[in-house]
């Protein structure tokens, strides 16, 4: 199979998987007992602990492992919001773009009474910094704006909306999960308050995550945890830490260190490639951009009066994705294809196409060429086979 859902999820690097071995089996110790082995466990956590906060401009004490980007949104959110002394109504501003974990989590909120202001988008999918401005109130307790989405790769103007958001005194968490692959990502240069990601977009493992909480938010208002139990993380994420995960993601953080501008200029060429030949073949049209403020390496488009689901289960050859693999089992139409306003003819027939560390220009031709051929065949384009 030619793997171009690289946005659903990374294979993981094989460096990573045997740092995560050598872990697994020599540091298999609780990173919170007391005795040597544990101090060693311990000591190999503050490592990969200080690699995240290294590659993020952090401080090592402002990196929490999560399970995932999932657990990390829900904590940032419900744990901001949940977090005050007092037990009054607030308000929560986000986009409709963002992934259904910071979406459902706000409608979570939404329920237990909390008010949630969801912006619109531009046709691009970006949020306009001044409609988040407009949005602000003296109750609004956080925004949470994505750095890049995940099905149609647009750049939210997350600095920008940082500077309004810092002169209002509200915190501001990026969910950050797809755009730590190949943007560079500094806290301070965004200026946010809370920042997420997670290990398998990265060419690392799956059920890890991070969460960053500046020390300034914490010390001014301490999130509300999640779970309760041995205090680990400094009392916001208990259970036991998956030492070999945590290992494993620090080892992908690095490998993503060591080259990225020049891997994403790589990934936007391999995407020009695909986009080159499938032009050649059979017509399309892009639903998001390849331009400056789009992700380099995925792009979305729709092949008309296609259905892009039945498509992909007979292009065996090719794994993309129709849609959000995460809402794969919903059949209501995409939240982000329809928000930036497609038709839901279009939506029905668009994919995703995602590069990654292992695609190589071969594939991205191969890829375009059975693509083509499935889309021709299922609109009865394909040339009249001989009797
Ligand atoms: N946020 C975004 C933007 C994502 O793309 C994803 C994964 N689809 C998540 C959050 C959830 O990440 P995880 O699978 O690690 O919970």
């Amino acid at each position: 199979t030619i793997y171009l859902d690289h946005q659903a999820t990374t294979p993981m690097d094989p460096a990573v998987a045997a740092a995560m071995l050598t872990a697994a089996t020599e540091c298999f110790a609780n990173p919170s007992s007391p005795h040597a082995a544990g101090i060693r466990a311990f000591r190999e956590v503050e490592r990969a602990r200080g690699t995240v906060a290294r590659f993020l401009g952090a401080g090592r004490s402002e990196i929490y492992f999560t399970s995932g980007a999932t657990e990390g949104n829900n904590l940032a959110v419900k744990g901001v919001v949940g977090g005050g002394p007092d037990a009054r109504p607030r308000h929560v501003i986000t986009t409709a773009v963002e992934h259904k974990s910071v979406l459902d989590t706000c409608r979570s909120l939404r329920a237990a009474g909390h008010e949630v202001t969801v912006l619109p988008v531009d046709a691009a999918g970006r949020v306009d910094p001044a409609a988040v401005a407009a949005a602000l109130r003296p109750e609004t307790a956080l925004v949470s704006v994505m750095l890049a989405n995940n099905e149609i790769a647009t750049v939210q103007p997350v600095a920008a909306i940082a500077e309004l958001t810092r002169a209002a005194g509200v915190p501001l968490h990026c969910d950050a999960t797809q755009g730590v692959g190949t943007l560079a990502v500094d806290v301070r240069a965004l200026g946010v308050d809370l920042l997420t990601f997670s290990g398998h977009k990265i060419y690392g493992p799956k059920g890890v995550g991070v969460l960053y909480v500046s020390n300034a938010l914490s010390d001014r208002a301490p999130l509300a945890p999640l779970l309760h139990g041995g205090g680990q993380e400094r009392g916001l994420r208990a259970g036991t830490l998956n030492t070999a995960a945590v290992i494993g993601l620090a080892t992908a953080v690095e490998l993503l260190a060591a080259g990225r501008e020049r891997e994403a200029a790589r990934l936007a060429g391999l995407r020009a490639r695909f986009l080159g030949e499938l032009a050649g073949l059979v017509p399309y049209t892009l639903n998001s951009g390849t331009g400056e403020g789009f992700l380099p390496q995925a792009v979305n488009l729709s092949f008309a009066g296609a259905d892009a689901q039945q498509l992909l289960l007979e292009v065996t050859e090719v794994a993309v994705s129709s849609g959000s693999a995460c809402n794969s089992s919903a059949q209501e139409p995409s939240h982000v294809l329809t928000a930036i306003g497609l038709a839901p003819e279009r939506i029905r027939g668009s994919i995703r196409v995602g590069f990654g560390r292992f695609s190589t220009e071969a594939e991205a031709v191969r890829a375009a060429r059975a693509l083509a051929a499935g889309v021709r065949a299922s609109a009865g384009m394909a040339a009249a086979q001989p009797a």
